[in-house]
Formats: C-alpha cells, structure tokens, sequence
C-alpha cells in the first residue's frame, strides 16, 4: 500500500477538485476517510485471516464494489440532504477508489483485486513509480521508510499540493484584478 499519509493525501486533493475553493470541513473529512478506509483490511492481515487461497490485503475492501459502498455509507452518514449531488457522490467515489489506483501504481506487494466477488484477477500499474509502504516490524523499516516516503511526495504530496493551492491561488489572483480593476 501507500502510506495512510499518501491516500490521506490524495483524499484531501480530491476534495479540493470537487469544490470551487477550499473545501468544507466536512467534505475533506469524508473524502480522506474514503481514501484511508480500504486498508481496514490491514488488520485481518494482521490478525492472518485470509479470504480463501488468496490474501486478504488489497482485496475485496479495495474493489470497485467496495469503493461504491464506502461512497454510499459516507454518503449515508455525512452527507443526507445532498444525497441528490452528483458533486458530492463524484467526490466521495473518486476518494474512495483513489485508494486501488494509488495501491496498484505502488511498486512491490500485491496486485488489486479490482473485480472481486465476480474475479480473483490482481491488478497492477503498467507504471507503478511509488515505493510499497513498509509493513511495521518487516525488519526493513527503514530503508524501506525512506524510499517510499520519497516517492510518495514526489508522486502524491506535490501533484496534491498543486491541486489543493491552485483554486485558491486562482481566486485570490481573480480578486486583486477585480480590486484594480474597480481603482480608477
Ligand atoms: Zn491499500
């Protein structure tokens, strides 16, 4: 996986993409629980329950199927009177199936079983620029730390940070104009 840092990240990048400036408490928070949310199933890595032949990371809880019910229960609790918004279910979808993309672009671990229940099939990036995340107590901590660090604010904190900054660098930019604009 990405660091929880990365997908965190990406969930805030999101969020920011679906509003015009910076994005309501609320909706960021949803958008980065949605993000995080599919290595849940970490934990039944660690407590070594597995879903048949296969391993447990990285599947069922990071499917397309996952992603749209981790949307609709985020929908369901944070979001009531907007359940109509396409914006606001576009956010919540795209934070959660961030997580598989990021995951599969990760170099080392499995694949993503984007299909599962109807295929076992594991997906990986054809470009996977991302270091794995190092698992705790590997015994390669942190060598492996460091690299996927490096390469998770390369290829996830800069690309977030741009988004997040730009609609609030373009507004402001917008309002000194309109401000000299009206000086006569
Ligand atoms: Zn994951």
């Amino acid at each position: 996986m990405s660091s929880l840092f990365g997908h965190a990240l990406a969930g805030l990048a999101i969020s920011a993409a679906c509003t015009r400036s910076r994005p309501p408490r609320r909706v960021w928070i949803f958008a980065v629980a949605c993000a995080v949310a599919p290595d849940l199933d970490w934990f039944m890595d660690f407590f070594q329950v597995s879903q048949g032949a296969s391993p447990a990371h990285r599947g069922l809880s990071h499917s397309l199927l996952a992603a749209l019910f981790i949307a609709a229960a985020a929908m369901l609790i944070g979001f009531r009177p907007q359940l109509r918004s396409v914006r606001h279910w576009a956010c919540m979808l795209a934070a959660a199936f961030s997580h598989g993309l990021l995951d599969a672009c990760t170099f080392g671990g499995t694949g993503v079983a984007f299909l599962l229940p109807f295929s076992n099939a594991r997906f990986v990036g054809a470009w996977q620029p991302i270091f794995v995340s190092p698992i705790p107590l590997s015994g390669k901590l942190l060598d492996w730390l460091l690299f996927s660090l490096g390469t998770e604010i390369v290829w996830i904190g800069l690309p977030a940070a741009l988004v997040f900054v730009t609609p609030q660098a373009m507004l402001r930019l917008r309002q000194r104009w309109r401000r000299s604009e009206e000086i006569p």
